[in-house]
């Protein structure tokens, strides 16, 4: 499960803390605050109290500034406030729905497909989705400290297949910049090793974490770097992400989107339009959509394959090409996400 306070210990005795480190700790974590800071109904404390017994809520402010106030419907609010959904079984909701453990080959590095693989950085995010597969990873005996790594960057090192890899958690960018250089700098002593790529969440849900630090480490590569950021609705993009998305690229990254398909944020033509729409204003050009992965209390998320492919179906008949996410899901033992195939409306 996510540890919601390992973030502080990554603070380096002397740096001074960055303002983003701050918002990190003044994050709201309880869903008295949360109800406050929204004018919501006390009604929905006792079920989220409930809910987030095992997995925290965690939500920064500047995320809830984009929340409409006292709408328990905004689509920004659903995605992290725990409710009493998430407490009810159902069948095929498991706690580790993607097979991660088979995928282990050291600690905290993790190979799916072939020529990349997954380094699982930290256990700490900026925010806690409450539809994240991995909000029951282990993450204690996979990650985070020094030694760890060096497993992972030795395995790493002796398997000349590998050209790619991807830096994830939890959210890597909750690593200090000296972290994130100290092990970007051991991957650029790796001959076979050609691009980096990041799949993170903070340039979206903390975006100050895009600051002059974050610039220097950018700067400081040798690796050509892609980042995967992860917003799930066209609210999520203010001007600040804006401003986060354009240092990202003006540093040299190159930008791409994966959202998560969910009932009651995104299950609409429109919303996912404009999401595309918004993202490539923003310098992002639109990846993955994935349909839900089954884990442990988020079922009352699911949106059925054949809605999922009517609905990107419908999205290819109004955008660009090149704003048409890819409809994706994990199969276990499968060598790549599988496609599902656009379902079209019907000529009239
Ligand atoms: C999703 C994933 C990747 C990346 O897959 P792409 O199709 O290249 O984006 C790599 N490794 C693991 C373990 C993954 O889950
Ligand atoms: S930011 Fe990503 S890893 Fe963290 S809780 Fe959200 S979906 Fe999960």
């Amino acid at each position: 499960m996510i540890t919601a306070s390992s973030h502080t210990r990554q603070h380096e005795p002397n740096a001074p803390t960055a303002r983003w480190q701050t918002e990190m700790a003044e994050a709201i974590t309880t869903p008295e605050a949360l109800v406050a800071a929204l004018g919501l109904d006390q009604k929905l404390i006792a079920p989220a109290r409930a809910a987030a017994a095992s997995f925290r809520l965690r939500v920064p402010r500047s995320y809830i500034a984009r929340m409409r106030h006292g709408d328990p419907t905004d689509p920004l609010l659903r995605q992290i406030l725990p409710v009493e959904g998430e407490l009810q079984d159902a069948a095929e909701y498991v706690s580790d729905p993607l097979g991660e453990h088979a995928a282990i080959r050291a600690p905290g590095l993790l190979q799916k497909y072939r020529g990349r693989a997954l380094i699982i950085t930290t256990s700490a995010c900026a925010v806690h989705c409450r539809y994240c597969f991995r909000r029951e990873f282990p993450y204690s005996e996979q990650t985070g400290d020094a030694p760890r790594w060096s497993a992972a960057l030795a395995e790493l090192a002796a398997d000349n297949s590998l050209e790619e890899v991807i830096l994830s958690g939890g959210d890597p960018l909750s690593l200090t910049d000296s972290r994130l250089r100290s092990l970007t700098d051991a991957l650029s002593e790796i001959p076979h090793i050609r691009r980096l790529r990041v799949h993170t969440r903070q340039p979206v849900v903390l975006p100050s974490r895009v600051d002059a630090g974050l610039v220097g480490w950018l700067r400081s590569l040798r690796l050509p770097i892609v980042f995967v950021l992860h917003a799930n609705h066209p609210n999520e993009i203010d001007s600040s992400v804006r401003r986060a998305c354009e240092t990202l690229r003006a540093s040299g990254v190159t930008l791409l989107n994966q959202s998560v398909l969910l009932r009651g944020v995104n299950d609409d033509v429109e919303v996912l339009a404009e999401l595309s729409r918004r993202l490539f204003d923003v310098g992002t050009l639109p990846y993955y959509l994935h349909v839900l992965d089954r884990v442990r209390g988020a079922a009352h998320f699911a949106v059925s394959d054949l809605e999922a492919r009517a609905l990107v179906g419908e999205l290819a008949s109004r955008l660009s090409g090149y704003l048409v996410p890819r409809l994706v899901r994990e199969i276990y033992g499968a060598p790549a996400k599988v496609t599902l195939p656009p379902q079209f409306p019907a000529a009239n």
